[in-house]
Formats: C-alpha cells, structure tokens, sequence
C-alpha cells in the first residue's frame, strides 16, 4: 500500500525544490501516492484564501505533508499559512535536527544536534495587550492587586503561559525521538532559575518525565548558558527540547552552526499529522530559475521517511545527499566557495545527482 502523502509544491522556489525532494522521494522505491494542494500565494489567486479548507481536510485524512515555503502576503491581514497549519492540525513539536555535510561552509566539522522546540504556548502564543490599552489596563490593575512587584501602568504586556500536559507531551517526544533514532542524551533547556513557575514547571516535568527513560542520559541547561556552551563544546550535546521562544531561537543558532538555510530541514509534528517542510523560505528572487538549493527539502524528505518509520530508505537518501555535498561537483552556487553561478549545478542537476547515487 503506497503512503497518502499531501503534497503542497509552495511558491518562489517552493515548486523547484519540493518536486525536486519528492522525485528523490520516489527514487527510493517507497510507494507514495502524492495528494497535490494549493496554499499561498498560489491558493490566494486561484480561490481567494491562503489556506482553504482543502488543505487541511487533505493533511488530516492524509496525515503526512510535504510543503514548499509558502511567501506571506505583505500586508491585508493575511493569517500566517504556517500558524494556522500549527494550530489546526495540533503540530505541538517543532523539530530541528542540525548536522554539519561535509563540504558545506561552516565554522564547525562535526555538529550533530536536534532541537524539539514546543509549538504551541509560551510567549509566543500571542496573548499580548498594546500599551495604554483598557485591556492592558485592566490586567495591570488585576496584577498589580495581586502582586508585590508592581507593572508599570503604561506597560504593554505578553503572556507567558506554560502547562504540564503542553511541557510533558513536548519532553515525551524528545524521549521517544531519541530512543528511536539512537541518540544518548536529552537536555532540557529553561530559564528555571528566574521564571520558577513557567520554566520552573518546564524542568520539573522535564526532570520527571525522565525516569520513564532509564537508557537516555538526561540534564538541563540554563538557556543563557546552553548558547554559550553550543558555541563552544557542541559534541557534549545531542537533543535539545524547550518552551518555544528559547527553541525559535537555538534552531537558528544550531541552523547557523551547520551552514545555514540551504541544508536545513524541519517537521511540525503532532499526534494525528505532521508537516515536513525546509527552513527557509520561498526566496522570491530566485523563484523559476532552477537554481535553488534543494537540499533543505530533501532533508525535509528524509525526515518524514524517518517518521515513518522506512529508515533504510532515509539512510540512502541521507548518504547520497552527503556524498554529493562532499563532491562538490554536483551543488547550486550556494555551496560552492566561489559561489559562481556560471559553474553550479542546477537545482535539477544537483536533484539528478543525487539520485544517481541512491
Ligand atoms: P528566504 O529564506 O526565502 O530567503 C533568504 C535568502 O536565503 C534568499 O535570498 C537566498 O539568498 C537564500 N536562500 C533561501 N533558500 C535558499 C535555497 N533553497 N537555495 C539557495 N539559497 C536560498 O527568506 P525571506 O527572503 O526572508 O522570505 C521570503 C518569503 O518566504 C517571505 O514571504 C517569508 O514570509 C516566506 N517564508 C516562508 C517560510 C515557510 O513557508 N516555511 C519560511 C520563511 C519565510
């Protein structure tokens, strides 16, 4: 039986680099029947919403996506395709895996790191009152009644707000992911020591969903700290998890440490549905030019290879895209030193090769 997979090429470069991800895809010989949905820009001309209804029913039924980068409209009150996805479909886990190619600039030889980054609350739910509003008003006064640290009347203000069930499903998932794919140590990354409640809740569930794991190695870090020893020592660490702002965060400072954009790939998972999808995003300038890295995508590929569960497949897709990176004959300008156009590889060369090494 072929995976139902719902397949959303995006815009800019979003259809050069996943059709490229999903010709790989077939290459593998994992049967795949592709459900294609329009999002974006694409879906807003075509019938008047970023996101239709289609899309989500197609990702529910389907359970797996592969989605191109999707621009976000400048102004008019678009939601955020991305947002929303999130939401609807209850992806609570970001992830992030971060791993240095051989042949990709980068200050770093041997990074192999996976952020799980909480998707859904934190500050960045967006509870948030603008300063001098009645609303921020009237929350200031019911705080300030309440506390001994008075805010501040004309304070805008966020919300921070962290559960047990958001923190435990997000640190059961670091543990699983990492009893799956062989990794040896989950460290929980928080600001404990000043937001005791939030961050405090964070670890203590942290700490206690990791006695359910005896194989995994488990600690924590400060997040101040944890950036500065990334830098410094990042092979004493393997998987990362964190409330969301602290993971948006470290995932583009792992992301960074590996060589950036081109080879960053990324799943919002939940437990009925998961979304695979490169970092970057539709790069609108490079859009029809086929000179877009795809390697992002493919990576974004591999996971959902990984996710279910045809590992060997991944490993082929995984090693081909290494060798081809280490070769440097076959890669799109932004891998290449010079970064001259005139002798890189296009998107569906660089694809070609690749698959040529499956
Ligand atoms: P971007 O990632 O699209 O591009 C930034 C720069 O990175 C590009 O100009 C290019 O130099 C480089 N780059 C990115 N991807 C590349 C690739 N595959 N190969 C080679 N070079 C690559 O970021 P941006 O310009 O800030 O955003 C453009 C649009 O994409 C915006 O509308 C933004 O909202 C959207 N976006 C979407 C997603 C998503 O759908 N997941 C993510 C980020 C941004």
């Amino acid at each position: 039986m072929a995976y139902q997979v719902t397949f959303i090429p995006g815009d800019g470069i979003g259809p050069e680099v996943s059709s490229a991800a999903r010709r790989v895809l077939e290459a593998t010989g994992v049967p795949f029947e592709w459900d294609v949905q329009e999002a974006g820009m694409t879906a807003l001309e075509k019938y008047g919403d970023v996101l239709p209804d289609s899309v989500i029913e197609s990702i529910r039924r389907n359970g797996l996506a592969l989605k191109g980068p999707l621009t976000t409209p400048v102004g008019g009150g678009f939601r955020s395709v991305n947002v929303a996805l999130r939401h609807m479909l209850d992806l609570y886990v970001n992830l992030r895996p971060a791993r240095t190619y051989k042949g990709v600039q980068s200050p770093y030889e041997d990074v192999d790191l996976v952020v799980v980054r909480e998707n859904m609350e934190d500050l960045y739910a967006g509870v948030e009152f603008d300063t001098g509003t009645p609303e921020a008003k009237e929350v200031i006064a019911a705080i300030n009644q309440r506390s001994e640290k008075p805010v501040a009347e004309n304070a805008a203000i966020s919300i921070k707000a962290i559960t047990p069930e958001n923190s435990e499903r997000i640190v059961r998932f670091a543990f699983d992911y990492a009893v799956k794919n062989g990794r040896r140590l989950v460290t929980a990354v928080h600001k404990a020591n000043i937001m005791k409640f939030t961050d405090g809740l964070f670890l203590r569930v942290a700490q206690e969903v990791a006695k359910d794991y005896p194989s995994i190695e488990f600690n924590d870090r400060i997040v101040d700290n944890m950036c500065m020893q990334l830098v410094q020592k990042p092979e004493l660490y393997d998987v990362l998890v964190m409330p969301n702002l602290y993971g948006d965060i470290l995932s583009d400072l792992t992301a960074g440490m590996i060589g950036g954009l081109g080879v960053a790939p990324s799943a919002n998972i939940g437990d009925k549905a998961a979304v695979f999808e490169a970092i970057h995003g539709s790069a609108p300038s490079y859009a029809g030019q086929n000179v877009a890295n795809p390697v992002a995508m493919l990576l974004s590929g591999v996971m959902l290879l990984r996710h279910i569960g045809e590992m060997e497949a991944a490993e082929a897709v995984d090693r081909a895209v290494a060798t081809v990176i280490a070769e440097g004959k076959h890669v799109t300008y932004d891998l290449r030193p010079d970064r001259d156009r005139t002798k890189a590889a296009s998107t569906t060369e660089m694809t070609d090769a690749i698959i040529a090494e499956l």
